[in-house]
């Protein structure tokens, strides 16, 4: 489906209706050249540009996935359990992984975000090394096993290539990482540091650093981690169970987020995953600096985790952001609205968030948390987007309520990275 692109030549589209910074706008011609946008003109004629039926959107960002995890799709909802005892499960996918098998399971779960309209995925990745934790002959293998599948479905991609040293923790400090955690680990947070610097960023990747949680990195290399990421982007599950909380307060006298304050790590290139159970002070120092949070709604249903703080993060200041996660549903346009809808059931109130502001998280904010200045449909963005068409949006008043209530990754007919159109149907 991929189609060549001329990189100095402009090119055309014309949506019926498009959702502009503006607000909806009809009959639009998009102008792209070099991959970004040039002009975005409503009130035109289709002319010679492609004509896209439907509503336009800029391209769904997702910030959050591992996709091997995809997996175990319908594969863990048997004989009960918890976080943890499906955590085990997941070790247990790991540990059969090798770069070709890696870089096949990639390639399958970013063509399926493709379709989707996903144009960008933040890959939290951690699967560096052999089993037994040896090192590949390339120490960064199973990274470009990410890049080649991310570029095979034709889509971005931003490497949070994380640091994992300690197996867990508890009152008495860090346990080593056990047999099948192996693979993750560098030894320290300096090793893992000059891995990383080993990746290259090209065309299709932005590289960006991540601490798996409090539990895998100790206190005093938390900051190795932030100061390597050096204003990139910089992700971290934070307070997704309670007992991270327990375990980090026994050890340490303070909350995850309270950690990562300390180190210094709280600062707008930052993204707090999950950040589902939070103290009032937590949400303070999220907000005040300027942090995103990425919730995953559709994985912290499966996994049991609870229902984040969302609006108070948003009202302290913090951006929101959307992931998959786990890859067991790949629609971020359901995970916007079970960010609001799940609320709802906790709060017993409705309306906790526009839906131009569902709609934010799942694109502008998204991308700014990778790295990525892309977005919005507006003159200078990347030419990202994607077209929603289908027999459930004819005569609709195709409005951000409806998009995000009404619509699914179904819906999704054509998608465009860059100006290249990789999904058409
Ligand atoms: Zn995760």
């Amino acid at each position: 489906m991929n189609q060549g692109v001329n990189a100095s030549a402009t090119q055309r589209w014309w949506a019926q209706y498009a959702l502009l910074p503006s607000g909806l706008g009809r009959d639009v011609t998009f102008e792209v050249s070099g991959g970004r946008f040039t002009a975005v003109t409503p009130g035109t004629v289709p002319g010679h540009a492609q004509v896209l039926p439907g509503v336009v959107l800029p391209g769904f960002a997702n910030a959050h996935s591992h996709a091997f995890h995809r997996s175990l799709r319908g594969r863990t909802h048997d004989g009960g359990g918890t976080f943890w005892t499906w955590r085990r499960r997941m070790y247990a996918v790991a540990a059969q992984l090798d770069p070709d098998s890696y870089l096949a399971l990639a390639t399958a779960t970013y063509a399926e975000m493709a379709l989707a309209g996903i144009t960008v995925v933040g890959e939290f990745h951690y699967l560096h090394h052999a089993p037994g934790g040896v090192a590949y002959d390339d120490p960064n293998v199973m990274g470009e096993a990410l890049r080649q599948g991310a570029a095979n479905a034709g889509i971005r991609l931003t490497l949070l290539d994380t640091c994992y040293v300690a197996g867990g923790l508890s009152a008495a400090g860090h346990s080593p990482l056990d047999r099948l955690q192996l693979r993750f680990g560098d030894g320290h947070a300096d090793r893992w540091a000059q891995r990383v610097e080993g990746l290259k960023e090209s065309a299709g990747m932005r590289v960006g650093a991540a601490v798996h949680s409090v539990r895998a990195v100790p206190r005093d290399q938390l900051a190795v981690v932030a100061a390597a990421a050096a204003g990139r982007p910089l992700h971290v599950h934070v307070s997704e169970q309670p007992a991270e909380n327990e375990a980090c307060l026994a050890a340490y006298g303070d909350t995850p987020s309270g950690l990562l304050a300390a180190a210094g790590a709280l600062a707008q290139n930052f993204t707090a995953v999950h950040a589902t159970h939070l103290t009032g002070r937590d949400v303070g120092l999220l907000g005040g600096a300027g942090t995103c949070c990425c919730l995953c709604p559709t994985t912290e249903r499966d996994l049991a985790d609870g229902i984040g703080p969302a609006e108070r993060l948003l009202d302290a200041g913090a951006a929101l952001a959307l992931g998959s996660d786990s890859n067991a549903v790949i629609d971020i346009l359901e995970e916007a609205r079970a960010l609001e809808l799940d609320q709802r059931r906790a709060t017993g109130r409705r309306v906790l968030h526009q839906p131009e502001e569902l709609l934010r998280a799942a694109t502008v904010s998204g991308m700014r948390a990778l790295g990525w200045d892309a977005g919005e449909l507006t003159p200078g963005m990347l030419a990202d987007f994607v077209t929603l068409n289908s027999a459930n949006l004819a005569g609709r008043t195709l409005d951000p309520a409806y998009v995000i209530y009404g619509c699914s990754a179904s819906d999704v007919t054509n998608v465009v990275v860059g100006g290249k159109t990789v999904v058409s149907r």
